[in-house]
């Protein structure tokens, strides 16, 4: 049977804040401050607050001196930006190399069934961990490549070899995105940002987008809704549900694995008494089997029930 101390041997790395990567896709998603909802509402968010925000949350510039954001700005779902990425453009995958990537844990169920390989091998060959902006929680990031060019290990001759589950940074760019977490009636706050950054050439082309279109063209919709769910785990996980132990902690090794290692976590849900522990449907329990999705939002509502209590998972 699988335990909870097999699938988590993992060291956990915090990189001083001056040895991280500069590059294009530090922050495509963020933890809006609840403070701002009224300035959202009222479209008077300042936009230095945000990019004051956005360092606080990583916890360093992203900016190097030859890759300098020169724009983020809030952006209305009807404004439109200019923006188009092809590989008749100078800087082409220019940003696929030396690049800040951080990696959501619906990035990794796209990304390793494209690979063909299970979540553990994706985490040990393809991902570094950084403790940034979440003291209680680390991030997982894209390793790229120890050669000087630092490229994405998924960069071919070819552009992209995963193109079509490249990660939502990738996908998402130059858009970004933020969100407050759930209020007591289940509604959220949402902004969309604009990102220039120097070196990308794609802003000076014709073709014009709103956010809903781009969405829309990327495929964001998927990733956007766990990206959401995950912005209410990371809420817990800022009161350090670990205590004194850190990420020794058992509960912490729970918690990455139902967020991150979905073989591993599917193993457990099936080799042990998890299902008979908690009321799951039959119908729920199919979903499950048959889709990594719904199996990574089953793993989202254990975590949330087992540090809080709280949530639509209830015991049997
Ligand atoms: S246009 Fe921008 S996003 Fe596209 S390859 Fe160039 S730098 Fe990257
Ligand atoms: S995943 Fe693809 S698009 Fe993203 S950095 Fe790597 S090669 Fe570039």
């Amino acid at each position: 049977m699988q335990t909870l101390e097999s699938v988590s041997r993992r060291e956990w790395k915090v990189f001083p804040f001056g040895l991280v990567l500069p590059g294009i896709a530090g922050i495509q998603w963020t933890w809006l401050n609840p403070g701002w909802n009224d300035d959202i509402r009222s479209g008077s968010l300042d936009r230095n607050r945000v990019r004051q925000f956005q360092f606080d949350f990583s916890g360093e510039s992203m900016d190097s001196p030859d890759r300098v954001t020169i724009e983020n700005r809030p952006i209305k779902e009807t404004e439109r930006f200019s923006f188009q990425c092809h590989s008749g453009l100078s800087c082409f995958t220019g940003c696929c190399r030396n690049a800040d990537m951080y990696l959501y844990p619906y990035d990794i169920v796209r990304m390793k069934n494209r690979l063909g390989i299970s979540s553990g091998e994706f985490l040990e060959q393809h991902t570094v961990t950084a403790i940034r902006g979440n003291p209680f929680f680390p991030n997982v990031m894209l390793k790229m490549s120890d050669q000087d060019d630092k490229a994405c290990p998924f960069l071919s001759g070819n552009g992209c070899r995963v193109y079509e589950d490249r990660p939502f940074s990738c996908r998402a760019y130059p858009m970004e995105r933020g969100v407050s977490p759930l209020d007591h009636i289940g509604n959220r706050d949402i902004l969309h940002f604009i990102a220039i950054h120097s070196y990308c050439k794609g802003h000076g082309e014709s073709r014009e987008w709103t956010v809903r279109e781009w969405i829309e063209n990327q495929e964001i919709l998927p990733f956007i809704e766990m990206n959401d769910s995950w912005t209410d785990l990371d809420v817990i996980f800022r009161t350090n549900p670990w205590g004194e132990q850190g990420l020794n902690a058992k509960a912490f090794k729970m918690a990455f694995m139902g967020s991150y290692n979905m073989d591993a976590f599917r193993n457990f849900v099936f080799s042990s008494s998890f299902l008979e522990r908690f009321a799951i449907s039959e119908g729920r329990i199919k979903d499950i089997r048959n889709s990594e999705t719904e199996l990574l939002k089953l793993g989202f509502d254990w975590i949330t029930f087992f540090l809080t209590g709280k949530g639509s998972l209830s015991t049997g």
